[in-house]
């Protein structure tokens, strides 16, 4: 039987702020949408974060046995430097003060993205789809949209007239925002004047003369908007309604406001069951920013040039880390936390180290049952990963007093208690074993410099020497074979 038939979970659902049993609309089947990057810049570690928490939900989902669709998107046309739809088109504007094709910089910034997420082990999502690949169905939901009499034409530009659709809707519904306070909030900006309303937004956008992203559309040679492409991308992968839309809290407004506009003014229906959204991180409790030099890169902590930074880190540290904190929370970055997370992350690792060498005894004195049950309560309880965290260092203690014969598991009991802990650390945190990787290389480094000595050892005809080395190495399970290209060893 499927794992996820014996769990109930819970999820917060930003829409109606608060937890909710999760009920997927095709049972054990999930689709999930995640709002992807602009890439026009190196991927900054909020972008992480969120990230990372959608790869834990996700993990979990799998682990739970439910197929999960993932979509993800590259946000690689549309999105311009201002939310009111004013400004220049960011990847645009990146490749004209490099001198390089708008396609140079997605590439670039593109390959970045995955190079840090795959350092922090993140799982590919199951689609990963382009703005830019989109552009068709974007211009048939704008066509919808229009004929529905929810959008107006002007000058070749398209825009969404929230006013109208706030007749019959609730624009704000995510948010909590009410349309008359965003009126009177709105400033008027040079260049909206166009709009009918501060408050409408771009579905599609006549392009400049100069602007070199455009396409062909009905109404100009142009681009759309940047919250169209969500609407299209998930629509065409996950259907008009799939169960959850996920991003980083900063998106709700307007973003997700108007993916969900734009959906239920072309459909008719909510998109989505389930909204989640990530909270932000800090750096010693103060905002993030890189004007006030309160800030760290992604790679800062595998080169420790950072002078917030004591040290290098390791990626799967630096997740640790990130997973000690459930990710509704504000995730504040020290380097005193880290170095206390680096601490924790070894002990869990030797303690993993141990697992293997324990053997079972006729019957179990430790609780495995109830042990089991609160890893998954606190996974269950919206992803809570800091309490699943404390509960596998409860494991750990575990652990020490098998070792120690002070407790003991039946043969039942020991394999339970092992592949639960093995799941979650490895298949749910996702965490990666560093220490068995970096002393295999410590290993081969040692064999290489004395494989040297030997060498010299011969050259030098001192027999004695040299075959010590190498019987002493066979007495260690470690044989060196000599042949035409040099020494090899294997390890037995
Ligand atoms: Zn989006």
């Amino acid at each position: 039987m499927e794992l996820y038939k014996q769990h109930q979970l819970k999820i917060y659902n930003s829409l109606s702020n608060k937890k909710e049993a999760f009920e997927p609309l095709i049972e054990g089947y999930i689709g999930m949408y995640v709002c992807g990057p602009t890439v026009y810049s190196n991927v900054h570690l909020g972008n992480v974060r969120t990230f990372l928490s959608f790869d834990l939900i996700y993990r979990y989902f799998k682990h739970l046995g439910y197929k999960v669709r993932y979509v993800r998107n590259i946000t690689d046309a549309g999105h311009l430097e201002n939310d009111a739809d004013v400004g220049e088109d960011r990847i645009a504007k990146k490749a004209r003060l490099e001198q390089i094709e708008p396609m140079e910089v997605v590439q670039r910034y593109t390959v970045d993205f995955h190079n840090v997420l795959n350092t922090f082990n993140f799982l590919p999502p199951s689609i990963e789809p382009t703005a830019t690949g989109h552009i068709i169905e974007q211009i048939e939901i704008i066509k919808e949209i229009l004929e529905k009499g929810l959008a107006y034409e002007i000058n070749g530009s398209v825009y969404f007239d929230v006013l109208k659709y706030n007749e019959n809707e609730h624009y704000g519904i995510l948010s909590g925002r009410n349309i008359e306070d965003s009126i009177h909030n709105t400033r008027e900006l040079d260049g909206q004047s166009e709009k009918k309303n501060p408050q409408d937004f771009a579905l599609w956008k006549k392009a400049q003369p100069e602007h070199i992203m455009r396409w062909p559309s009905p109404w100009s040679d142009g681009f759309p908007g940047w919250h169209l492409e969500c609407t299209a991308m998930s629509t065409k992968y996950l259907g008009k309604q799939f169960d959850i839309h996920g991003g980083g809290m900063d998106l709700k407004f307007p973003h997700h406001e108007c993916e969900i506009a734009q959906a239920n003014a072309s459909n008719h229906q909510m998109p989505v069951n389930y909204w989640m959204h990530t909270n932000m991180l800090t750096l010693n409790g103060q905002k993030m920013a890189k004007s006030t030099g309160n800030y760290i890169l992604p790679n800062d902590f595998f080169t420790g040039d950072n002078k917030h930074l004591s040290k290098i880190y390791v990626a799967p540290v630096v997740r640790f880390f990130m997973l000690q904190a459930n990710y509704r929370s504000i995730l504040d970055f020290s380097d005193d936390a880290l170095l206390a997370s680096e601490k924790g992350y070894y002990r869990l690792m030797n303690a993993v180290h141990q697992l293997d060498s324990l053997s079972a005894s006729k019957s179990s004195t430790l609780p495995i049952n109830d042990w089991l049950k609160s890893c998954y309560d606190a996974m269950n309880d919206d992803f809570n990963s800091p309490i699943l965290i404390a509960n596998l260092f409860e494991g750990v203690k575990y652990i020490n007093l098998l070792k120690e014969g002070k407790e003991s598991l039946n043969a039942e009991d020991l394999e339970v208690f092992k592949t639960t802990i093995k799941a979650f650390v490895f298949d749910v945190l996702g965490l990666v074993d560093i220490i068995s990787e970096d002393t295999t290389d410590k290993l081969a480094t040692v064999i290489e410099m004395l494989i040297k000595m030997r060498n010299e050892a011969r050259e030098n005809k001192d027999w004695a020497l040299s075959d010590k080395i190498r019987d002493e190495l066979l007495e260690k399970g470690i044989q060196l074979k000599d042949g035409k290209d040099g020494t090899t060893f294997s390890v037995n």
